[in-house]
């Protein structure tokens, strides 16, 4: 709560100020109230269809409250903001799923920059910290400089690093790391990926290939295919996970940087659009700063 409270503090500056000016503006809930909240929300990144939703819903309920003077509806907001999150499709899975029985894979994927690299240090150190054994695979061997940082986690973290030299056959790493999980008995093996969105066809053979390397083995992983995103970027986050979608099923989503955006209003646009389960945040830069995500506190902290 302390985390979310801190790494949501730009989003909520901004959501306050834009509605204590909101309020100072109008006395009454009226039609010009409600245009200008929707354009707020979009502003806040929640997305247009998102924005529409929750004024429609504002309107009915103002309407059932008779609610007349725009200080009792800031309270209506939050509430409704929150209800919408829950009701939106089919009841939503946060949790991290964990294979039954034998090694856990999860495969990270996300464009260059996203902070796949970063949540992946983070993740191992946490995994750690519970007392599993854990194994890395650098299987970006794309963009210069992603072995390196990845090692350098696993140093701090004191984790192995499974990698070979830069430009080689990243389904080769990942077959190497899975050897070397099985062979040493590791509970959670993290694959760093290489992200190039620009040649989807590649991008999917790709995935598809490092899958298969992995199924040979361990038929039921990987147990989460998890996109990172860039909260920065906000509707830019938004296509990208609708392209990644396209080229391989995404299990879940981790938002990063949400501590360096005012918009972390994109969470809820996320829900709506895409259905994909959120399941961890980035609110800092420090190891401990990667959070699972609390659909509840997280709207709070958003807009309380
Ligand atoms: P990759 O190319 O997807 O592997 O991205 P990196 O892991 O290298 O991350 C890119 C940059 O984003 C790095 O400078 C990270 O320190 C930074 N970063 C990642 N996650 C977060 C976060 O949650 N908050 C902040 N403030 N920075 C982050």
């Amino acid at each position: 709560t302390e985390k979310y409270d801190a790494g949501l503090k730009k989003s909520r500056q901004t959501f306050g100020e834009k509605i204590n000016a909101l309020f100072a503006n109008f006395r009454t809930v009226d039609e010009a109230f409600f245009d200008d909240l929707e354009e707020m929300l979009i502003e806040s990144d929640v997305g247009y269809e998102t924005a529409l939703k929750i004024s429609d819903a504002l309107r009915e309920e103002v309407k059932l409250k008779n609610v007349k003077r725009t200080d009792e509806v800031s309270q209506v907001i939050v509430q409704k903001l929150v209800d919408i999150y829950g009701e939106a499709g089919e009841k939503e899975d946060n949790t991290l799923h964990y294979a039954e029985e034998g090694p856990t894979v999860f495969l990270f994927v996300g464009v260059n920059g996203a902070g796949k690299t970063t949540t992946v240090g983070k993740l191992a150190h946490r995994l750690q910290s519970q007392g599993k054994k854990v194994l890395l695979a650098a299987a970006d061997t794309f963009r210069a400089g992603a072995i390196e940082q990845l090692q350098e986690w696993g140093k701090r973290d004191q984790v192995p690093v499974i990698a070979s030299a830069a430009g080689s056959d990243p389904a080769s790493v990942v077959y190497d790391a899975v050897e070397a999980t099985i062979a040493q008995q590791a509970d959670v093996l993290l694959v760093d990926t290489a992200g190039r969105l620009q040649n989807k066809v590649n991008l999917m053979k790709e995935l598809e290939k490092i899958k298969r390397v992995i199924q040979k083995e361990l038929p039921n992983a990987p147990q989460e295919v998890l996109l990172v995103l860039d909260a920065t970027t906000g509707q830019n986050a938004l296509s990208q996970a609708k392209q990644f979608n396209e080229t391989t099923q995404v299990s879940g989503i981790v938002l990063t940087k949400l501590d360096g955006t005012a918009k972390g209003g994109i969470v809820l646009a996320i829900r709506n659009e895409l259905h994909i389960p959120v399941k961890l945040v980035g609110l800092g830069e420090q190891m401990d700063d990667l959070q699972d995500f609390k659909p509840d506190e997280f709207v709070y902290g958003l807009f309380k």
